[in-house]
């Protein structure tokens, strides 16, 4: 199979919102008036982002999530993304599913393939999603890392470290029983990106990030662009590994999870006190589950406190700690 057959089968369909999709030297998109387009890539290199193992349609789902989840965090609505693809060969038993992941999920979200490259090389995969932002009164709604504020409550969606759980199961590391480890295995091979939360929280959220490295690495990037720092209860944010693994773990293991796990794709945002009904009003509208994990503080820096607001051991500061 050539290289323009393998474009036309795999990832050649019909455009739907697109002027213009795949077939010609450019793509053309229409954003809607009164809208900025968002716009993102991330790659995703065997060995590094993925093993080779993995199902090839969880890893198109995977490629495409990762995306989606960084539009989820500007607060922005899918429009179209390209696909760059490196690939050892032609093969078909790995392209169908592929694809078939791909574009289930860009269906789901009605986010179309417009373009993109096809090249032979060590399986490589990079995307770069566009989407839309409203702009009210001169003024784009996009949720940015800069505008946390002391005092503001700090949320994340969804459920921490059960990625991570997955990888050091692989790793042989730790061991679970069977259905844990699937549980964990989904979230870590078809993350779920909060894209109807972050469309949810524009206008209430005063910054927002996806946690792709880990809560405290990310929530990071918020607190050096917002100037501020933040305190976090440990006893909550130790709850947020999944219930399926609850009691399998000391409180120290399920912290560092939390706090450091990585591959989550959740939203940490950040909203002032007196938006906490509109951000129950957002969760419930988008079906996304928020757990209200600390606060902004003027001092810059990571204050951990337990449920008695006691200081917890800086030494879970590193979290390096996971064989
Ligand atoms: P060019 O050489 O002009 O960049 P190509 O010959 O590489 O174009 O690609 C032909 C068409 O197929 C273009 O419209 C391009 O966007 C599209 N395309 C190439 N690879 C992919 C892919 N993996 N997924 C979607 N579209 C692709
Ligand atoms: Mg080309």
């Amino acid at each position: 199979m050539g290289e323009f057959d393998l474009i036309a089968r795999y990832f050649t369909r019909k455009p739907a919102r697109a002027a213009l999709g795949v077939g010609d030297d450019c793509a053309l998109l229409q954003p809607r008036p009164g809208t900025q387009l968002a716009i993102s890539s991330d790659m995703l290199v065997e060995g590094r982002h993925f093993l080779s193992t993995v199902n090839p349609a969880h890893l198109g789902h995977k490629a495409l999530a990762v995306n989606l989840s960084d539009l989820a965090a500007c607060g922005a609505e899918p429009l179209a993304f390209t696909l760059a693809l490196a690939l050892p060969h032609a093969d078909e038993a790995w392209l169908a599913p592929f694809s078939r992941g791909l574009l289930a999920l860009a269906d789901a979200h009605g986010c179309e393939l417009v373009g993109g490259d096809t090249t032979r090389g060590p399986l490589n995969i990079c995307i770069t999603v566009f989407g839309e932002v409203p702009v009210v009164a001169g003024r784009s709604q996009a949720l940015l890392r800069s505008g946390a504020q002391p005092g503001d409550d700090v949320y994340v969606s969804g459920t921490l470290g059960d990625a991570r759980l997955a990888l050091e199961v692989f790793r042989g590391h730790l061991s679970v029983p069977e259905a844990t480890f699937a549980t964990a295995r989904e979230r870590m091979e078809q993350p779920t990106p909060r894209v109807a939360l972050g469309q949810a929280l524009r206008g209430i959220a005063t910054a927002a990030v996806d946690v792709s490295d880990g809560l405290l690495g990310d929530l990071g990037h918020v607190l050096k662009a917002s100037r501020v720092g933040v305190r976090i209860d440990t006893t909550v944010a130790a709850g947020l590994v999944m219930a399926q693994a609850e009691g399998m773990f000391t409180a120290q293991q399920r912290l560092a999870f939390a706090l450091a796990g990585g591959d989550d794709y959740e939203l940490v945002f950040t909203a002032p006190r007196n938006a906490r009904d509109a951000v129950a009003a957002a969760s419930a509208r988008s079906l996304t589950p928020v757990t209200r994990i600390g606060v902004i503080e003027a001092e810059p820096g990571v204050r951990l406190v337990d449920a008695a607001a006691t200081p917890v051991d800086a030494a879970f500061a590193s979290f390096d700690h996971f064989a």
